[in-house]
């Protein structure tokens, strides 16, 4: 059965970028529902066993509760470990160069990914994403889709997500969700990135 992640850090570590209270519902309450729904929705079918990157790549197969939840053990697993404390900053080496031969510039880099995180209407993540041709890419999913389905519209392997949903953000920022992904800048773990960047 699939499980809840341990948090490498505590739920106050990030603040005061990311509040402990939203840390603590967000991993506790809603990836625990994710993981909960998503054991009960492969209960007795194929998906049981398959991994849960597997499941994402053949997405279009199963039903939405698999769409739903799979897409948001996955999409949190990660997010947990995109952030860090005393992290943030910017990337070096070969992640940067890239970003900058994508993008132009870090900065650039940095007002579009944020621009495609506010502009997703409703609930949904805004991502980076490496493409099979090794390129970079910004997209955004709705709901807890992600670039590993086959549904997506940028597929790839997401190597930066943000989760914009109201959940990951409303305790401490109400409705003001640029204010929170300007903050969530300070807590990027660009390590996990450059390593996401390099498979
Ligand atoms: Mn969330």
């Amino acid at each position: 059965a699939f499980e809840l992640p341990k948090l490498n850090y505590a739920f106050n570590a990030l603040e005061p970028h990311i509040d402990a209270r939203t840390m603590e519902i967000h991993h506790g309450k809603h990836h625990q529902a994710y993981v909960t729904n998503l054991n009960n929705a492969v209960a007795g079918t194929e998906a049981e066993k398959m991994s849960i990157e597997e499941i994402c790549k053949n997405i279009s197969k199963f039903p939405a509760a698999v769409r739903n939840n799979g897409g948001g053990h996955y999409n949190h697993s990660l997010f947990w470990n995109l952030m860090a404390p005393k992290a943030g900053g910017a990337p070096t080496g070969a992640l940067a160069d890239a970003i900058n031969a994508t993008f132009s510039s870090f900065d650039e880099f940095k007002t579009k990914f944020a621009q495609a995180g506010i502009t997703r209407f409703g609930s949904g993540w805004a991502w980076l994403v490496k493409t099979a041709d090794g390129k970079l890419s910004i997209s955004s999913t709705p709901n807890q889709d992600n670039p590993l389905m086959d549904i997506a519209e940028v597929k790839g392997n997401p190597i930066l997500g943000c989760d914009v949903w109201e959940h990951a953000y409303y305790l401490h920022y109400q409705n003001r969700r640029p204010d929170y992904i300007t903050a969530w800048w300070n807590v990027v773990n660009w390590n996990e990135v450059a390593k996401r960047f390099a498979m």
